[in-house]
């Protein structure tokens, strides 16, 4: 069941929310995981020594879930050997040094003049050679997400610019500043579905990109298509897919199963925004913004950034220190993110910003006992037990963890922020997920 459990975690949206994208140089060396989507990897078409542009297809998707993967730099192709991943820990990657050059091979294709003259299988097409997958960290293939079965018939298109993770604004400065694209990229993807109705969901601490979002759309109005903005209250995790859906259109996914099976799909504002420079632009998906944020507001930034970048590479142009104390570094953001070990470990898709955090983000006291105060299950967005499918797997009993419904964990970790007695629930939650799926 999906419940209306909301918590209120400060936002630390306050340290980037006002800097403009910066564009920051092209680095000298890109690593680019073959596993950087959902589904299987996708398969390299290139070899160690060839020369590639920016915008090369380097490895085709293979099988039904997967994605194109493409290179985001000019050079040569120097390996492909298992590399540091920021999320699985390695995984086989095309490696590619720069020629300093940045030649971009999509610029010879010739967009079609009239891009809204395109069929919905010519956008489709474009979409899934761009390699597009879902951009607010999920990582989803698009061109799968927008092929549902024949049997079931899409109503309704919501645009996510919920953004509600703590620290990130990459996603609100692109609405902010691209507008226009995501009007436009919204509108592809509808044609695409077959939808009359797009709602977009901006949180109330994204004012300013609600009213750029509503200018651009009466703008840009296209003929039988509803465009509407909506304002929500600010609040996490809202930005949950099935809590967007609830929120929104008061509709509930049904235990175990997607949007579509209600005839809703819902995409993040950064990957409509890839589906206008994929269809209008014909360009590949090899960048992305991203948010670099923390204890130390002298590197925060929203940067756009090649995919493949090493973290460190990304820190150093930020201006990070050996100095700072640094506690921890984690990709994504303070909620869900993954804790860094290893900075030569690339930025991905799925990346949607760097977090620098100084010892204030250590948890006070140790683990505890649990106290039997609910506080987990009444902020739970799932409407889950999250103590007995923690406490369970805490103990090796999975079976019963499994009887609580634990794959309906959209693993937002608001648990494991309410527990008093700091109890790790979300990572007991992935593990008892883990466990169960290889009984
Ligand atoms: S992480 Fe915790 S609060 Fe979030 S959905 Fe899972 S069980 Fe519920
Ligand atoms: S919030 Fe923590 S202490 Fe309270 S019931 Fe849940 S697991 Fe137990």
């Amino acid at each position: 069941m999906v419940s209306l459990n909301f918590i209120h975690p400060p936002d630390f949206k306050n340290i980037t929310r006002n800097k403009k994208i910066e564009i920051i140089p092209i680095p000298k060396k890109v690593i680019l995981p073959l596993s950087q989507h959902a589904g299987a990897p996708s398969e390299p078409v290139v070899n160690a020594g060839d020369s590639v542009k920016t915008g090369s297809l380097i490895a085709q998707a293979k099988g039904f879930i997967s994605s194109n993967l493409h290179s985001s730099i000019s050079g040569k192709v120097i390996a492909i050997e298992e590399s540091s991943h920021p999320v699985i820990g390695s995984s086989r990657a095309i490696i590619i040094e720069s020629d300093g050059q940045d030649i971009k091979t999509y610029l010879d294709s010739v967009p079609a003049k009239d891009i809204l003259g395109l069929s919905k299988e010519e956008i489709m097409t474009l979409i899934k050679e761009a390699g597009i997958v879902g951009l607010g960290g999920a990582a989803f293939p698009l061109s799968v997400k927008l092929s549902p079965p024949p049997a079931k018939k899409i109503n309704s298109l919501i645009i996510n610019g919920a953004e509600c993770e703590p620290f990130l604004t990459c996603d609100h400065r692109l609405m902010l500043e691209k507008p226009k694209e995501i009007i436009l990229g919204a509108q592809l993807i509808a044609k695409v579905l077959g939808v009359k109705d797009i709602t977009i969901g901006i949180e109330e601490n994204k004012l300013n990109a609600i009213e750029s979002l509503n200018s651009a759309s009466f703008r840009l109005k296209a003929e039988e298509l509803k465009v509407k903005v909506v304002r929500l209250k600010t609040r996490y995790p809202q930005g949950g897919e099935k809590q967007l859906i609830k929120t929104l259109l008061n509709k509930e996914v049904p235990s175990g199963g997607l949007p579509l099976d209600i005839g809703i799909v819902v995409n993040n504002a950064q990957t409509v925004f890839a589906v206008y420079e994929a269809v209008y632009l014909r360009k590949p998906l090899y960048e992305r913004v991203i948010t670099i944020s923390g204890s130390f507001s002298n590197i925060a930034k929203n940067i756009l950034v090649r995919i493949g970048t090493p973290i460190k590479d990304v820190l150093d142009y930020c201006g990070l220190s050996p100095k700072l104390d640094i506690y921890k570094i984690v990709m994504g953001g303070p909620m869900t993110g993954v804790a860094q070990c290893n900075l030569n470990a690339p930025i991905i898709k799925g990346t949607s910003g760097i977090l620098v955090m100084d010892k204030r983000c250590k948890l006070e006291g140790e683990e505890l006992e649990c106290i039997r105060c609910s506080r987990c299950i009444e902020a739970c967005p799932a409407g889950l037990m999250p103590c007995m499918i923690g406490l369970s797997a805490k103990k090796e009993k999975f079976d019963i963890a499994s009887s609580y419904d634990p794959f309906d964990c959209i693993e937002c970790g608001s648990c494991s922020f309410v527990c008093p007695s700091n109890i790790p629930l979300v990572q007991l939650i992935k593990l008892a997920k883990l466990k169960i799926k290889r009984q």
